[in-house]
């Protein structure tokens, strides 16, 4: 997996803020919302396009559009979901998919408990958003479930991420010869013993979105 910690002052600022265990949820969700969008700038880099002509009032200019089909953007239930809009705010032509995960407590394995997607998702590029790469568990199965339905080219962004999560996708993955990508604001030190990042921002989801 090709791995990108965005370099950039304004990335690092928004992202202290966020792990500021006094920002409040709604200061939280905007600056997450932010972030996703200077984060899917550097993830869109290799988005694909087709070559056009347009007039301008003086001459015809060469440039570039979206191809097509258009990148599918897959928000990972629940907390995902606070990245969604950053991501089509900078992509409004994309279409967006939906998986949720859960973990299996017998198998310890993450697995599919909700998807609204294409079934054919071959020659699509695929961004899939969750906030927090921790063990890697659920971000390989969602990653091998769209690669099952024919995806072919996925970047994930994350806003944080663990070394044991980008082991475990290099292991995962070590075999497959299609691009994965992952765009992160960080890569934190390490995991603790409830598998939360260190030093992280605590829950993603309750912060986003309170406890349940
Ligand atoms: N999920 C979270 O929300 N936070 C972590 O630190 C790890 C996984």
């Amino acid at each position: 997996m090709e791995t990108l910690v965005v370099d950039h002052p304004l990335v690092a600022h928004k992202l202290t803020v966020l792990r500021d265990v006094n920002t409040d949820s709604p200061t939280f969700r905007r600056l997450a919302d932010e972030l996703v969008t200077l984060l899917a700038y550097e993830a869109t880099r290799q988005v694909r396009t087709t070559d056009v002509t347009v007039n301008t009032p003086v001459a015809a200019a060469p440039g570039v559009r979206l191809a097509q089909p258009y990148p599918l953007v897959v928000p990972i239930l629940r907390a995902g979901l606070g990245m969604l809009d950053g991501m089509t705010r900078l992509l409004p032509t994309a279409e967006v998919g939906f998986l949720g995960m859960i973990r299996n407590e017998s198998t310890l394995k993450a697995e599919t408990y909700a998807t609204r997607l294409p079934d054919d998702l071959s020659g699509r590029q695929v961004y899939v958003v969750d906030p927090m790469l921790a063990t890697g568990g659920t971000l390989a199965a969602a990653i091998e479930f769209l690669f099952e339905r024919g995806a072919d080219d996925v970047t994930a962004l994350c806003l944080l991420a663990a070394p044991e999560g980008i082991a475990h996708m290099d292991e995962v993955f070590a075999g497959t010869d299609r691009p994965i990508r992952l765009v992160t604001a960080a890569l934190d030190e390490r995991l603790n013993e409830h598998g939360y990042i260190v030093p992280g921002l605590g829950d993603a989801g309750d912060r986003l979105y309170g406890v349940v």
